[in-house]
């Protein structure tokens, strides 16, 4: 019997263990939320802080792989976790991801397409940066950040107090405004054995930097597209020695690619493969970290995923709608919160586009 231990206990765990379980699996959570988390109906949790000793023995006490749902798990707690047992994926992942300035640079010593960005830790950074890079640009904290928060657009120079009175008390990054076709994301798995897979490009919209709406397999993308996104991960994933489920959100430009930001866990944008792909990006990362075989990431057809923001539509309404699945988090609507997700999925893309015009108008 495997004993798998996750750091965090938000939905990403809570699609893990449901994965998990049909492969054998035993599951054991970190989360430090005084409310009940959406693992809890699922597994054993450890309620305790990431820094907290006693209750980081309890949690890795007979368990047999560390891996870890929220990328804001301190480095120190995962090296320290990788001292006792194998931690996947590595911590220096954890330490790329977690910074965006470490991040973006990262990517281009890889040869990795960015944003312009310049490191802003006055405002006299700010100003020289905006010199340089131009108008528009973005505002962004360098660590914590996620769905768009800790970040402000700069549109022009009079938008520059303001965005600097909001954040300036951490440090920052500015970057250049993309005006991109279109965001998209690669989904990539490697194995402890060293095997690799690659999902199809995801198209992915967001609203308010929160992830609203994907479509899988990314529609219009060329053979070429694919390969150079799927170029880009197999970097990270070498330059890292990367075990698990990786995504990389990017801005399409032409036929260019450019990288945003990497998460180092399964992620929103994978969602579909639940339904709409041969083999999850949950029991992927599963597999990914247990040296399981992985599997076809091959997706069924016509696949795309709703986020449910905020709100909880009617189940059977929802459900009355070929095609579409049910994804809720157990989580109580909040404002601005990810609460669930629909899928949809179909053979037919007319049948598609139709069923997702109508859970479109069911989520308006
Ligand atoms: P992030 O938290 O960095 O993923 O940003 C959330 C969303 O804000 C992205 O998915 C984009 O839609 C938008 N965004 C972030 N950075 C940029 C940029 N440099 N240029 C254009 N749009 C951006």
């Amino acid at each position: 019997m495997t004993t798998i231990g996750i750091l965090g206990g938000g939905q990403l765990g809570r699609m893990l263990a449901l994965a998990g379980y049909p492969l054998g699996f035993h599951f054991r959570f970190l989360d430090p939320v005084a409310d009940d988390a959406p693992v809890d109906t699922l597994a054993e949790r450890v309620r305790g802080d990431y820094t907290d000793a006693a209750a980081l023995d309890r949690f890795v006490a007979g368990v047999d792989v560390v891996t870890y749902e929220f990328e804001n798990v301190p480095v120190a707690t995962a090296r320290q976790l990788a001292a006792r047992v194998p931690v996947y994926p590595p911590p220096q992942a954890l330490e790329a991801a977690q910074d965006r300035l470490v991040e973006k640079t990262f990517f281009r010593d890889h040869g990795i397409p960015t944003p312009p960005f310049i490191a802003v830790d006055s405002r006299t950074d700010l100003d020289a940066a905006v010199a340089q890079i131009g108008l528009p640009a973005v505002l962004k904290t360098r660590r914590m950040g996620y769905d768009g928060k800790g970040q402000a657009l700069v549109r022009v120079a009079e938008d520059v107090a303001p965005a600097w009175d909001a954040l300036g008390d951490v440090p920052l990054i500015l970057e250049g405004f993309v005006t991109f076709d279109r965001e998209v994301s690669i989904l990539a798995a490697r194995s402890v054995t060293g095997e690799t897979a690659y999902y199809p490009l995801v198209q992915n919209r967001h609203r308010e930097g929160i992830l609203r709406r994907s479509v899988a397999p990314a529609p219009v993308t060329t053979p070429e597209l694919q390969a150079l996104a799927q170029s880009y991960a197999a970097r990270v994933l070498d330059a890292l020695d990367y075990i698990g489920v990786l995504a990389i959100e990017l801005f399409q430009v032409g036929e260019t690619l450019i990288a945003n930001e990497m998460a180092p866990r399964v992620h929103n944008s994978g969602h579909w493969t639940i339904e709409g792909a041969e083999t999850s990006q949950f029991a992927q990362h599963l597999r990914a970290i247990t040296g399981l075989p992985l599997g076809s990431t091959a997706a069924r057809g016509h696949v795309a995923m709703l986020n449910l923001i905020g709100i909880l539509p009617d189940p059977a309404a929802v459900l009355a709608v070929p095609g579409a699945h049910l994804h809720l988090y157990d989580k109580a609507p909040r404002p601005g919160r990810k609460v669930g997700h629909i899928t949809l999925r179909a053979d037919d893309p007319a049948i598609f586009d139709d069923q997702l015009a109508t859970l479109r108008a069911l989520l308006r």
